[in-house]
């Protein structure tokens, strides 16, 4: 079969690979590096890699890859409860870590190998098939305890191959990366992405503003974050005129994980003449739509299927919506390459996750524009209010409430109510926590960008939102 990086064994060995802080690896040291822990891994039944953001994580799971071994990343951050959970339902047979790591209990009885990014070795054969499990990725654990999902080979270069039309990314481009590994995001798009088309990645090790003005103005050309980051640049961009000309002269700023305000991408549009372009995907399926490069940039949505996805919104009673009004609110289903072929010992729920021609039923609402254009609503889940006789989605809410100078987080659920079935609750971070805006305020605010019936009834104060390590509102600890 053919490699997922041709970059290994092709003709530009020198080209910087992966540069995390002050250390990096060319495409040579990266195949000598990689093809020895292969070699020294082979037979392994399937490897945990201790995922911390560092080259030992990037080599870790390019050598597991190039052996056909699976890989389980490992969120180091993960409490002993959930990582003792992880690693009894995927049972690997032996954890990949950098030298000097200290892994907690969990890890304990579990065969270790040190990562030797400086190794030089050479490669062996690959045996692997398009159909075998490359990764097991668990999700982010936002709705419940996270799943294991099984992605295919197969799955990981669709995916790539097709942003990488989307996007017109090449081997020329060089990322600027700020996110974890342990993630589809900051793993697959954020670091295989890269070393498939033989670019660069530039990890920041944490993200900030300063670094991210460091990498655009030395030659980086794009940047892929989570909203809170976008949130943190808009936030940064009045009083840094710098910022704003780096993120000028990006080629390309993708946002993805969650849905990206309308506020902060008006912000960022208006302070460097860039738009950010949003991805919409999930462990489960890699990446389903985008805004494409060569496409028109809108806030709001999160574009199109992507070539190879096919996509269509369901109904509640199960048909297919084929107008699309931008406003009738359907449930994502998709199909393709790109999917994921089950939740690791999890027969039931990955046969209720699938109709029964194929389709996967993402969860997430949407509807979409008259051009196709797919603009999410929220998860059906916990972002779906039914209130006197509507289905209301809580994203455009949090947008309303974001536009309000007083608002400085926002999210928005609903809880049950006598006359109305639910109520809409904000929940909200003030600006200035000394003179947060009045409940009444906010519900005249809202309904003023929207609709009377949208506006909150109810107005909780916090400190914080309560977000997952991938900046996600947590929102069922907000409903407690
Ligand atoms: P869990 O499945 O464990 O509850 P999770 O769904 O957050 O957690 P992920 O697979 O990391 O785990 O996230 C996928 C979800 O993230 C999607 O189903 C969708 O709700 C959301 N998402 C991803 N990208 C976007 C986007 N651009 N806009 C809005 N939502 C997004
Ligand atoms: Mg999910």
């Amino acid at each position: 079969m053919s490699s997922l990086f041709p970059a290994l064994t092709g003709g530009r060995t020198d080209r910087l690979a992966l540069r995390f802080g002050d250390r990096s690896l060319t495409y040579g040291d990266l195949a000598a590096a990689s093809g020895t822990l292969a070699a020294r891994i082979g037979g392994a039944g399937r490897v945990a890699v201790w995922a911390t953001p560092t080259l030992e994580t990037a080599v870790a799971v390019v050598a597991a890859l190039e052996a056909g071994i699976a890989a389980v990343p490992l969120n180091p951050k993960s409490g002993e409860k959930e990582l003792g959970h992880i690693l009894s339902d995927s049972a690997p047979s032996l954890v990949l870590a950098a030298p000097g790591d200290e892994l907690p209990a969990p890890l304990g009885d579990l065969d270790r190998r040190d990562v030797d990014v400086r190794a030089t070795g050479s490669r062996p054969d690959e045996h692997a098939g398009e159909a075998d499990p490359a990764l097991i990725v668990y999700t982010s654990g936002t709705t419940g305890p996270p799943k294991g999902a099984v992605l295919p080979r197969r799955a990981i270069t669709a995916t790539l191959d097709a942003l990488a039309d989307a996007w017109q990314w090449t081997g020329e481009d060089v990322l600027v990366h700020g996110l974890p590994l342990f993630h589809v995001h900051g793993l697959v798009l954020g670091t295989l992405g890269p070393l498939r088309r033989g670019g660069s990645v530039r990890h920041l090790g944490r993200f900030s503003t300063e670094g991210v003005t460091r990498e655009l103005n030395d030659g980086a050309t794009m940047l892929f974050g989570v909203p809170t980051m976008y949130h943190r640049i808009a936030q940064a961009l009045p009083d840094d005129p710098e910022l704003a000309k780096a993120l000028g002269r990006a080629r390309l700023l993708v946002s993805g994980s969650a849905a990206l305000p309308v506020h902060d991408h008006e912000r960022i549009a208006a302070a460097t003449g860039r738009r950010v372009i949003e991805r919409y995907g999930m462990t489960e399926t890699l990446m389903n739509t985008s805004v494409r490069a060569d496409g028109e940039p809108r806030a709001g949505t999160v574009g199109v299927p992507l070539p190879g996805v096919e996509l269509r919104l369901v109904e509640e009673d199960g048909a297919p919506i084929t107008s699309y009004d931008g406003e009738t609110v359907g449930e994502i289903q998709v199909r393709g390459t790109n999917l994921f072929t089950e939740y690791l010992n999890r027969p039931d729920a990955t046969a209720t996750a699938f109709t029964a021609d194929g389709w996967f039923r993402t969860g997430d609402m949407a509807v979409r524009d008259p051009d196709g254009y797919v603009r999410i609503v929220g998860r059906k889940a916990t972002d779906l209010i039914k209130s006197g006789g509507y289905k209301i989605g809580a994203g455009e809410i949090e947008n309303a409430l974001l536009e309000h100078p007083g608002v400085r987080e926002a999210a928005v659920t609903g809880e049950p109510d006598a006359d109305l079935g639910e109520r809409i609750v904000a929940w909200i971070v003030p600006t200035d926590p000394q003179s947060p805006p009045g409940a009444d305020e906010l519900a005249d605010h809202v309904a003023r960008r929207l609709a009377p019936h949208k506006r909150p009834r109810v107005v909780h104060y916090l400190d914080t939102l309560p977000r997952n390590d991938m900046g996600k509102i947590m929102k069922r600890a907000l409903n407690g």
